[in-house]
């Protein structure tokens, strides 16, 4: 569903992806992990088209991102991301934040969308809080609003840019298990995130990414068997 070949991208004068491969199977999780500047961000925003490739090829659902005539606006209802901020508008409720792309982008029917919705908020574990303002949630819970609003669109692939760094260390379990839930789901994510640990569980696959390239990837038991020192040297440190 993502293909990455020999991928390059810039930022002036400095060169931030240095020809990086990799893919992605449906229904697969990959974990995208490396020290902070090693250009996972960068990848992850390349996929949605959020940054241009310069060199190289990237295939996504069928479209080739590296040419610059795709269709953004239809590759993103197939591709939702959640950021580390959350986003989420404050004067209207969880439900209608969550129910605002169904409605505007599908032109879906208030009722369906309510419907949709509210299925998405009970995955995420919050069904109950349909009615509330962003401000009336904690951290954790607004993030997992920001999920469902995702998922509300029906995505083909999901896509989490450390999804927890902002949160406190006791709501970051309640969004990891709203992650695992989705991958025990089935549904196809690529996540980049800081917790190794989650990354063990629940990866398909790891990419770690170090100075723009993929310098190793496996299976989830990669952490336990880097052949790299650079990937031991990251694991090492528990970063
Ligand atoms: P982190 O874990 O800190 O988010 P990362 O591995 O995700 O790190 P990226 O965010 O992809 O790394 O950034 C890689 C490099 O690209 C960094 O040195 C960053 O300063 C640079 N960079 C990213 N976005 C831009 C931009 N829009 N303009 C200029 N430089 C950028």
């Amino acid at each position: 569903i993502v293909r990455f070949d020999k991928v390059v991208k810039s930022f002036g004068s400095a060169q931030v992806l240095r020809g990086v491969s990799f893919s992605v199977e449906r229904g697969q999780v990959v974990a995208l992990i490396g020290r902070s500047g090693s250009g996972k961000t960068t990848a992850l925003r390349c996929i949605n088209g959020l940054e241009t490739v310069q060199d190289g090829e990237l295939h996504v659902c069928g479209r080739e991102m590296h040419r610059n005539n795709v269709d953004l606006h239809a590759l993103r209802k197939e591709v939702g991301i959640v950021f580390q901020s959350y986003n989420l508008f404050p004067h209207m409720t969880v439900l209608q934040n969550v129910t605002l792309g169904p409605r505007k982008v599908k032109a879906m029917a208030r009722a369906q969308a309510d419907e949709l919705g509210m299925r998405m908020l009970e995955k995420v574990g919050l069904g109950e809080r349909a009615g509330y303002y962003p401000e009336q949630l904690s951290g954790g819970q607004q993030q997992r609003a920001a999920i469902a609003r995702s998922l509300a669109m029906e995505p083909e692939l999901m896509l989490f840019d450390e999804v927890t760094s902002a949160l406190d260390p006791e709501l970051t379990g309640e969004v990891l298990k709203v992650i695992a839930g989705l991958a025990a789901d089935g549904m196809t994510m690529v996540l980049v995130t800081h917790e190794m640990e989650f990354a063990r569980s629940v990866a398909d696959r790891i990419v770690f990414m170090h100075q723009g390239v993929v310098w190793e990837t496996g299976g989830r038991d990669l952490l336990d068997n880097a052949t790299t020192p650079e990937l031991q040297q990251f694991v090492g440190n528990g970063l």
